[in-house]
């Protein structure tokens, strides 16, 4: 689904992506860790191309980047993304959150669009809160929404960065569960998290990055338990 070859990125001096190869096959949940700075949001952005790479090649279902004009909003949309700040639209609804990409992106039609945001805010929990604007909503209930408003574009792949750190820790679980539960169903998901329990629970790999490279790439039970590297040992120090 996600297919990366020799991916390098600098800003200016710094090597921040460092030939990266990572596959993510159909289904597949990854989950990205690594010290900050080492590349972790780098490597999302790449993937739907916020972020220019300076070499290697990123496919994603099988086309290729660097697409173009209408071959990149279409690739675009088929990667979800959810960043730790929810970037809701305050002026507008909850449901008009939601609705907004699909009606002018995807030309659905508003009534449609509609009856399928409300599915979407019933499958993440907050169906009774569809009239609301964000301010009245609590954080994990906008990340919620943030996660219904990358699902209604029925993404191929979503990618989540940090999607709970900005979050008060009573409002974690809930964000997380939302996680697991598209896990469960079957997203290819791309996470980085600092939530370790999440990566034990739901990841089939974890990747652990460092200085821009893939250090180790494996299934969470081994990472956890039995880290490769002097580096990847030295994170799980300092975290768990
Ligand atoms: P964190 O855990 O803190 O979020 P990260 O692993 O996500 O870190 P990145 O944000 O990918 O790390 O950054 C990798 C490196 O690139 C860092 O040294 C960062 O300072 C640098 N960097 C990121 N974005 C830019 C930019 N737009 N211009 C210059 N340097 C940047
Ligand atoms: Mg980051």
């Amino acid at each position: 689904m996600v297919r990366m070859a020799g991916v390098d990125k600098h800003f200016g001096d710094l090597h921040v992506l460092r030939d990266i190869d990572l596959e993510v096959a159909r289904g597949e949940v990854v989950v990205v860790l690594g010290p900050s700075g080492s590349g972790k949001s780098t490597l999302c952005r790449a993937i739907n191309r916020l972020e220019p790479i300076d070499g290697g090649t990123i496919e994603i279902d099988g086309v290729p980047l660097p697409a173009e004009g209408r071959e990149l909003a279409k690739l675009r949309s088929d990667v979800g993304m959810v960043f730790q700040q929810f970037n809701l639209f305050a002026h507008m609804t909850i449901l008009d959150n939601v609705t907004l990409a699909p009606t002018r992106v995807r030309g659905v039609p508003k009534g449609e669009a509609q009856e399928r945001a409300r599915a979407l805010l019933d499958r993440v929990g907050i169906g009774d809160q569809s009239g609301k604007y964000p301010a009245q909503l609590s954080g994990g209930q906008q990340q919620r929404v943030a996660i219904a408003r990358a699902l209604a574009m029925e993404p191929k792949v979503m990618l989540f960065d940090e999607p709970t750190s900005a979050l008060d820790p009573e409002m974690v679980g809930e964000v997380i569960d939302v996680m697991g539960g598209l896990a469960k169903d079957g997203m290819t998901m791309v996470v980085v998290t600092h939530e370790m329990g999440f990566a034990r629970r739901a990841a089939h790999r974890v990747v652990f990055m460092a200085d821009g490279e893939i250090v180790e790439d494996t299934t969470p039970d081994s990472f956890f338990s039995r880290p490769a590297t002097e580096r990847a040992r030295d994170f799980l120090g300092k975290i768990l």
